[in-house]
């Protein structure tokens, strides 16, 4: 059995950043839902082969409220990618989750608006996607053993709360993610995470936390007097991400996941060449699934 073909999606700082040993091709892909952020690079990384593609253009040209998060999973997953592990950065909400460590994500809670994350087709089809362990389980285990050799502090479970952005929070609006107990503030995990589960790829991220954020009035926060400081982590945890993702790319050896996107991704696959053509009968399987699990029968 060969080793999984892995997808990267890299954050902030990763644009323009050489990951791949060898053997690099460029792909540029048109997808149902429009240009992805940019071509797709897939090369070799310790003999294995992966896809690299940089959420927000090569150029960071694309606010995370422009990233078209659903053509970028289409993307991946057209060239065979079933595992996906995206990058991100965000601010602490916590004293004890320190700039310069990493956090594996495994909860999200969405505040974005007016972003496209509706899970409709044109012919009216949707699936009613269980999202209760929105990342796949397997992948976020990948991804821990992969960062054990960055030598920083990783927190293995974490709530991300997705803010629109571009700007940063208010002290008012931190102290009331703080106030949930959520650990660490971002842009972009949704609804990358949701459409990657949608379109039946197993996803996992882990987040660079490169300072607190700015209610929790720890010293290294986004304030301009601390800039140099903050960019100083976001760069040294940029070169630990990479080699991180080698890492993970390396040690994949064997995947098998039972996840809801995996279970997803089965339905699609019995489809002769149509990835919606079963949407409404993985639908119904899933209805089932869920009401079975709940009533426990
Ligand atoms: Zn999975």
């Amino acid at each position: 059995m060969r080793p999984p073909f892995i997808g990267i999606i890299g954050g902030s700082g990763m644009e323009d950043k050489e990951i791949f040993h060898s053997n690099t091709k460029t792909h540029r892909i048109e997808t149902p839902y429009g240009n992805p952020s940019d071509v797709v690079l897939t090369g070799k990384i310790g003999g294995i082969k992966a896809a690299f593609l940089p959420r927000h253009g090569t150029k960071h040209q694309l606010a995370p409220s422009k990233i078209p998060y659903k053509a970028n999973i289409w993307a991946l997953r057209s060239l065979g990618v079933q595992f996906i592990i995206g990058t991100c950065i965000v601010g602490s909400l916590k004293k004890k989750i320190e700039p310069g460590s990493f956090v594996v994500l495994d909860q999200f809670v969405n505040l974005t608006h007016g972003r496209d994350h509706e899970c409709i087709e044109k012919d009216g089809s949707f699936l009613h996607l269980p999202m209760g362990e929105p990342y796949c389980a397997v992948t976020r285990d990948l991804v821990i053993q992969g960062l054990k050799e960055t030598n920083r502090r990783v927190q293995r479970k974490g709530t991300v709360v997705v803010i629109q952005g571009p700007r940063f929070s208010t002290k008012a609006e931190s102290r009331f993610f703080m106030r949930q107990k959520w650990d660490v503030v971002n842009m972009t995990q949704y609804p990358e995470c949701l459409f990657a589960r949608e379109l039946g790829v197993c996803y996992a991220a882990f987040a660079s936390v490169t300072d607190y954020d700015v209610g929790t009035e720890q010293t290294m926060s986004m304030d301009p007097s601390d800039l140099s400081k903050v960019l100083k982590v976001f760069h040294k945890n940029t070169e630990k991400t990479i080699k991180a993702l080698q890492n993970m790319v390396t040690g994949a050896g064997k995947l098998t996941c039972g996840c809801a996107a995996s279970r997803i991704r089965e339905y699609y696959n019995q489809s002769d060449n149509k990835l919606y053509a079963k949407r409404r009968k993985a639908n119904e399987v899933i209805s089932r699934e869920r009401c079975r699990s709940r009533c426990n029968v």
